[in-house]
């Protein structure tokens, strides 16, 4: 039986993976439903496609990369990195792609877990799971009457039909998050006419990204120091927006004005201007980076409408005020199933206790990683974990420490089994759901998908990362009951 199965190749999985070959295992498998690496960074392939985090901190610490061609990384060059890192760190044996696991049963009397996949009804026993699914990895797509009658093409961003060829189509696209935002520009040129529904504006900032030169990418391959300047810089300036979200949210209400300031100078259409004019505190829902959205508008053949959709037949996208809005092809910008999401597959604990049943009341674990009742497991970027003002880069990094240091911990301390103490996961929830309260997320005035049914915001880390990596620094053993 391998020690330890990591499920998900997304950046989570390989680091855990990476850290766990540096530290001299062999004994783990990297299984992946797909037929090849990647995570969000292979399935998110749709035009224009980017990350609106920095290249330099959108990186492994131990692997920075000075062939970024841009400020802000694209989503090619984000899955070539990952493969880089796959190769470089002699990962390919362990990958198993193709393997989608079923369910997760820890077995008390072996003091470990039986992993079953799909995959010819196959199982495997494993000391320790990783299960590294991410938060972002289930299409959302909103339960609209009459979707399957539609007789075009329906598709959505994280499932991008690249065999459909939208050229003079009459496209609707329905959303306007971080995605949209991104592939609406690029579409839009090509279509005949494309009718963007949107539900709630976004607050939207000025990218501010450019080309790297050959020149800076040569001085960042001979002095690696300067990268690492720029990462940390970097690094400084988001972590500083921790402070507004989660501390003094009054303050990004100050910083409105200067926003729509940004909005008026690129949309000249008083009406179109007002649509657009998000009436909620920044930061409540993510903050958007774009140049190209707002003049993507202007164009003649984009129309915003804002009325809400009642439903969809064979031809198109019926609204509330009667109209009917005929299209060839509606793609879905509608994001992912997170807050209420569980995960993607059963998980039975000691007892028999599954964790969606456990987690009914909201998902919680302690330090996002480990859940009272589910010995040996990690859950990578598990709940409130999430980050709205800094890279998920740098809490993966530090939670695989604090991943590692346990696996590997077991086996020099000869520990069988470890299980969360409740009353620690209780203490940390309710410390963490006191810290949720003054968070922009909370009082911002707007429903994002942060939230749970109930309100809860069971995904974002409500303070410094630096805090967080500071926690999961070691792995504090005094917790766990040990077998
Ligand atoms: P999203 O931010 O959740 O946006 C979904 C959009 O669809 C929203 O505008 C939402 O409106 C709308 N929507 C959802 N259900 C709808 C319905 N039934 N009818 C009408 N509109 C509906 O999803 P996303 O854009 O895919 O982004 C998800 C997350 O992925 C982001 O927040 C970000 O964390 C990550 N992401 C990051 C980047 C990056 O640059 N790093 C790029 C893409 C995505 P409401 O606001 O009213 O709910």
């Amino acid at each position: 039986m391998p020690s330890v199965v990591i499920i998900g190749s997304g950046y989570a999985g390989l680091c855990v993976a990476i850290r766990l070959a540096q530290a001299g295992m062999r004994d783990f498998v990297l299984l992946e439903q797909a037929d090849a690496i990647g995570g969000t960074w292979r399935d998110n392939g749709y035009p224009g496609a980017a990350c609106d985090i920095p290249s330099h901190l959108y990186s492994f610490s131990f692997e920075p990369n000075p062939n970024w061609s841009r400020l802000y990384p694209t989503q090619p060059e984000l899955r070539a990195y990952v493969e880089h890192c796959v190769d470089k760190y002699g990962l390919r044996p362990h990958v198993r792609c193709g393997q989608r696991v079923t369910a997760l049963r820890f077995d008390e009397q072996g003091n470990g877990w039986q992993v079953q996949t799909a995959a010819g009804g196959g199982e495997l026993q494993a000391r320790v799971v990783v299960s590294a699914t991410g938060g972002l990895s289930r299409p959302a797509l909103p339960d609209i009457p009459g979707l399957g009658t539609f007789a075009g093409a329906v598709f959505h961003s994280a499932r991008w039909n690249h065999g459909y060829d939208l050229t003079d189509k009459r496209v609707a696209v329905i959303g306007t998050g971080a995605s949209a935002i991104q592939f609406v520009p690029q579409i839009a040129p090509r279509v005949a006419a494309l009718t963007l529904f949107q539900r709630t504006p976004a607050w939207i900032l000025p990218k501010p990204d450019r080309p790297l030169s050959d020149a800076e990418r040569a001085r960042f391959a001979r002095q690696p120091w300067r990268q690492r300047l720029a990462r940390t810089l970097i690094y400084w300036t988001l972590e500083a927006r921790a402070i507004l979200f989660t501390r003094w949210p009054a303050l990004l209400r100050r910083v409105q004005p200067q926003v729509l300031r940004f909005v008026a100078r690129h949309v000249s259409d008083a009406a179109l201007r007002s649509k657009l004019t998000p009436h909620y505190t920044m930061g409540c829902k993510r903050i958007l980076l774009s140049n190209d959205f707002y003049p993507a508008l202007a164009l003649p053949q984009v129309r915003l409408e804002t009325v809400a959709i009642l439903g969809i037949d064979a031809n198109g996208i019926r609204t509330a005020d009667g109209a009917h809005h005929a299209v060839d092809a509606i793609i879905f910008g509608t994001g992912f199933q997170v807050a209420d999401a569980g995960t993607p597959f059963p998980v039975f604990g000691r007892g028999g206790i599954e964790l969606n049943g456990a987690w009914a009341g909201g998902s919680q674990a302690y330090l996002g990683s480990t859940v009272a009742g589910f010995p040996n497991l990690f859950l990578m970027t598990g709940p409130n974990t999430g980050l709205a003002h800094n890279s998920m880069i740098f809490m993966i990094e530090a939670q695989t420490r604090y991943v590692v240091d346990a696996i590997l911990g077991m086996a020099a301390r000869g520990v069988r089994s470890f299980d969360l103490q409740p009353a620690v996961q209780q203490r940390f929830n309710e410390w963490l759901q006191r810290r949720m309260a003054r968070t922009v997320w909370a009082t911002g005035g707007c429903r994002s998908w942060y939230l749970n049914r109930a309100g809860r915001n069971v995904t974002l880390w409500p303070g410094f990362t630096f805090d967080y990596r500071r926690r999961t620094r070691r792995f504090d053993w005094r917790n766990y009951r040990l077998g």
